[in-house]
């Protein structure tokens, strides 16, 4: 084969365990690899501004790495259905070659474009780099997706195990002439002035050796704990891993093996392993969900749930957005989000009750902010998840269980240290009043340099009336 071949990259920007990679290397032919960036197919879904810091530096990652292996990376801005057939026909491509996607808005693209191939007699060649079983290969007894994650997560443990990871791509060698690039400068995907992301330099490094040294530096301290820290925001022990699964960094399958290896060797015990496993399978069953359910992107699963009656107050949702509701726990997530780009899993569950069933606002406010600010944002796990949250999704916490802010954060962060961590203002504000300010004396706030309403807000709302308001326009759709 002489003739060149495209490897179209999306969301798997790693020479690791890629299966349209290792195709591409495999047919001998020079490769071309392709990167769009395209905003217009994704509508209401084109890349967050979080996201869009993450994708410059995990580009420029991918493009070093690829250029000390003989490739060479093309950039193109604007519609795929018109660039990646019109390349090809350019540079007279004999094959394409990417990695599956699973979002409507992106299947319906990706047809369109092999169809287009095919018409030209370029062959596009789809495999599945994304996930550890395609939404299709895990299904009921009858035949059908499951709306139901625990019966799920059993059929993927019945299964033999994911694929063996493959071989990392070692050699990529790019044909003789290019075809013009775009500057990734010129994309403008970093904030300026201001520079909102500063906060995220010193939390992540994009890019796929990124991704490995988290996972190593995970496994040699907090994995074989997993299960028993999971849910404490005040130790941040999870992987951290999500942004570069999103991207692509890393691969479920090698997360899989890698995990499931340290358990068969001792170093990770079996009950803490399974449970980091069971959250791999979350991300799995939501890709699932969305696959089979398209309208969910933006129509609650459980129709009933379209009558809801939800408020439009602007203030309480900017008060939410900017960490100034006066729930501190509330506050010190929503401005780990601003700060990091990022929120522990817990307090996105505390953060998204409150949303939803203290503020009586619409779970998508929430899912879009979080579309903006995650450096993880992810079109299944977040649309999944704010469903979940809101109880009109799969499987979903019911809607009459209400998280009282107040007692997770208890609960969750008993020392206070996330909150100080996040909230510097109560920062001196003693142990028992760092989860409700409101609760200290006058003499203690004044010692701690608070005053309430001034340097902290009072509470935007009061938790026990907004929780029987929330119950009853429950009553009403029931
Ligand atoms: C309201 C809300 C919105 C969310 N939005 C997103 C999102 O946009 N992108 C995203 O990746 N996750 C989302 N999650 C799920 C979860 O919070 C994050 O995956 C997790 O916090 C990432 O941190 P980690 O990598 O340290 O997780 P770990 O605990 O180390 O878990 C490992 C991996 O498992 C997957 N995972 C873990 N928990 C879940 C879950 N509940 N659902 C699906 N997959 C999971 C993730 O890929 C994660 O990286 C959301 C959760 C909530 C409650």
């Amino acid at each position: 084969m002489t003739d060149p071949v495209i490897l179209w990259l999306r969301e798997d920007l790693r020479f690791d365990d890629n299966p349209a990679m290792r195709e591409a290397a495999a047919s001998g032919a020079p490769v071309l690899c392709l990167y769009v960036l395209d905003d217009a197919t994704a509508g209401d879904f084109a890349m967050g501004a979080a996201q869009r810091w993450w994708l410059h530096h995990s580009l420029c990652a991918f493009k070093e790495d690829l250029e000390t292996r003989g490739g060479a990376l093309i950039l193109r801005r604007g519609k795929e259905t018109e660039i990646v057939p019109a390349l090809a026909k350019e540079i007279k491509a004999s094959h394409v070659f990417w990695n599956r996607r699973y979002m409507k808005w992106q299947t319906d693209p990706d047809t369109e474009i092999k169809s287009a191939l095919q018409d030209m007699g370029i062959k596009g060649i789809s495999c599945n780099g994304r996930l550890l079983y395609e939404p299709w290969e895990i299904e009921t007894k009858s035949g059908d997706p499951y709306k139901v994650y625990t019966p799920y997560w059993k059929s993927l443990q019945q299964k033999e195990g994911p694929r063996a990871a493959l071989p990392r791509t070692d050699k990529l060698n790019a044909p003789p002439s290019l075809p013009s690039t775009d500057r990734l400068d010129d994309w403008n995907l970093l904030p300026r002035s201001p520079n909102w992301a500063e906060g995220f330099e010193p939390v992540w490094t994009p890019g796929e050796k990124g991704a490995r040294a988290r996972l190593r530096a995970w496994l040699d301290t907090d994995a074989a704990s997993y299960d028993d820290c999971r849910n404490r925001p005040d130790q941040d022990r999870t992987s951290r891993l999500s942004p570069h699964l999103h991207f692509g960094e890393i691969s479920p399958v090698v997360l899989w093996h890698s995990v499931s290896d340290a358990m068969e060797a001792g170093d990770i015990p079996k009950d803490q392993g399974t449970s980091f496993l069971s959250e791999i399978a979350w991300r799995e069953f939501s890709y699932q969900l969305l696959y089979y359910h398209p309208t969910m992107r933006d129509q609650p699963l459980m129709e009933k749930f379209t009558d809801f009656e939800w408020d439009t107050d602007k203030k309480a949702l900017n008060a939410w957005q900017r960490g100034r509701t006066g729930y501190p726990i509330v506050d010190a997530g929503m401005r780990q989000l601003w700060t990091e780009g990022w929120m522990h899993n817990r307090v996105r569950m505390i953060v998204g009750s409150f949303l939803v069933k203290d503020l009586l606002l619409d779970w998508r406010d929430g899912m879009r902010w979080f579309w903006d600010c995650l450096v993880d944002a992810d079109p299944a796990n977040n649309t999944a998840s704010w469903q979940w949250i809101a109880g009109c999704g799969a499987d979903a916490a019911p809607f009459f269980r209400i998280f009282n802010p107040t007692t997770q954060s208890e609960k969750f962060d008993p020392d206070g240290a996330y909150i100080r961590r996040y909230v510097p203002e109560l920062r001196d504000l003693p142990t028992r009043f760092i989860h409700e300010p409101r609760k200290a004396s006058t003499a203690i706030l004044k010692d701690a340099g608070i005053v309430l309403g001034e340097t902290y807000p009072d509470p935007i709302v009061d938790h026990s009336d907004r929780r029987k308001q929330a119950l009853s326009r429950y009553e009403a759709i029931k």
